[in-house]
């Protein structure tokens, strides 16, 4: 990879008069509740870059929340679907199938952890697999009750809130919330007693849950593999391990989450495959599809099975055009061999970013695996969480055309999600403005 050269990729401020006029078009007819980070309203993607209705190319680090893996536009996924709509745009799989909806679950079938027999259903959005997850699981057990962990993220819908940890901006006053979910403690080896291993983190969530709920209650333990929103937490190696094996012996199911995780965003297919897991079910949506919406439930057959006829679906699940732009991406990540790009930018941006920490008191810990990367902002010389450092890093960063997102239970975390097939170059400038960011809101 080269070393930075200065490119001045803005033509106006950030965001433009352009984007300011449309800002205020929006403020009058969205609804406040929905945000975003950069207000700089996208004309076209090209190659890493987002280019603004003001002419600003902007740098892509966050991918759309870890959705366009492939590029954006990708030229497959582009092709994929304007021949798609050519032909027909929906049926409703429910009332006349097609071809291609069996097509992505046997590439779903195929492609997650482990090679036993697996079947798939189809939906919209992650929360929905993951509701969907949850409603396989609590059928096929005949048990009630769900574990999930601190700091975990699975959506916005009313199960999901439940699942979700975090109450502001996600929960808050919109309860009261489904019921029989119950929180254990996550690994995070940044914030755990020193020392912690994986094996005894499991213990001590998995003693939590015999003590609290019961093993012969639980239908479902739901983790994702790394958190997302939840600070891109890496539980310490055998975390997981220990999970699964503790899951086997309790005829509890392992549900993965891997909507950010998954389609190679981490330098494998899925991030269980870094620890060696079969997750029982997995839920996928984000980069499967190249930035058309779909979402999935995959797992073991006799599980996916279990449920009546009926007993799941939707109007749009597997909709045609999302269903051959995901043939597209997933296509693309295996010609392109797009694990083995995600692993690159994680040797690339790793030693980067462990640079900067050494040349300030800011950042407590560099994490992440694959494209998947963050780095947790401290007040100097301690742990303690330093959100407004962080939102200040992001804003400064978001000056300078480099779109990088926040997330964590602290809000001190910045994340890296490039798309998979980012130029060098890019993601080297990319980084010498989060670098130069960094230190230099370090010294206000
Ligand atoms: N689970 C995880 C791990 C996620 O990261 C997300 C989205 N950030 C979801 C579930 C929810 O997905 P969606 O926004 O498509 O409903």
């Amino acid at each position: 990879m080269t070393t930075t050269t200065a490119v001045n990729r803005l033509r106006t401020e950030i965001p433009g008069p352009v984007s300011r006029a449309l800002q205020s078009r929006r403020s009058d007819a969205v609804a406040a509740g929905v945000g975003s980070t950069l207000p700089a309203f996208v004309d076209h993607g090209a190659d890493g870059l987002l280019v603004d209705v003001d002419g600003n190319e902007l740098i892509d680090l966050g991918s759309g929340i870890a959705v366009t893996s492939v590029g954006n536009p990708a030229p497959a996924v582009a092709d994929a679907v304007r021949r798609q709509v050519e032909r027909f745009t929906h049926t409703c799989f429910m009332v006349t199938p097609y071809e291609e909806y069996v097509a992505v679950c046997e590439q779903l079938n195929a492609l997650t952890p482990g090679d036993h027999a697996k079947k798939s259903a189809l939906f919209n959005s992650g929360a929905e697999a993951v509701e969907n997850a949850v409603k396989i699981a609590r059928h096929a057990t005949g048990r009630p009750a769900v574990v999930v962990f601190d700091h975990a993220y699975h959506g916005r819908t009313n199960l999901t809130m439940a699942l979700t940890a975090k109450n502001m901006p996600y929960k808050h006053r919109f309860g009261p919330f489904a019921g029989e979910v119950h929180r254990v403690p996550m690994s995070y080896p940044f914030r755990d007693p020193a020392g912690m291993t994986g094996p005894q983190a499991a213990e001590r969530a998995t003693s939590r849950i015999e003590q609290q709920v019961g093993a012969e209650n639980v239908a479902a333990v739901l983790i994702e593999p790394i958190q997302g929103e939840g600070g891109f937490v890496v539980p310490a190696p055998g975390f997981l391990r220990a999970l699964a094996d503790w899951c086997a012996a309790n005829d509890v199911l392992l549900v993965a989450d891997e909507i950010q995780t998954g389609f190679c965003r981490t330098g494998a297919w899925f991030a269980a495959e870094h620890e060696g897991v079969v997750p029982d079910l997995i839920t996928t949506a984000k980069g499967m599809a190249g930035g058309l919406p779909l979402a999935a439930v995959t797992g073991r057959a006799d599980v996916m099975d279990a449920v009546h006829a009926g007993g799941l679906g939707g109007t749009y699940g597997g909709n045609p055009v999302a269903a051959v732009a995901a043939l597209a991406a997933i296509d693309t990540m295996r010609s392109r061999d797009l694990a083995g790009a995600a692993a690159r930018i994680e040797a690339f941006a790793v030693a980067r970013l462990r640079a900067l920490a050494e040349v300030t008191n800011v950042i407590g810990d560099v994490r992440g695996r694959g494209a998947m990367l963050a780095v947790e902002f401290v007040r100097p010389g301690s742990t303690e969480p330093d959100a407004d450092l962080t939102a200040r890093v992001a804003a400064a960063c978001h000056r300078a055309g480099v779109v990088v997102l926040t997330c964590g239970t602290y809000g001190n975390v910045i994340r890296l999600l490039p798309p998979l097939v980012i130029p060098d170059a890019l993601l080297d400038e990319g980084l010498a403005v989060l670098e130069r960011a960094v230190l230099e809101e370090a010294r206000r």
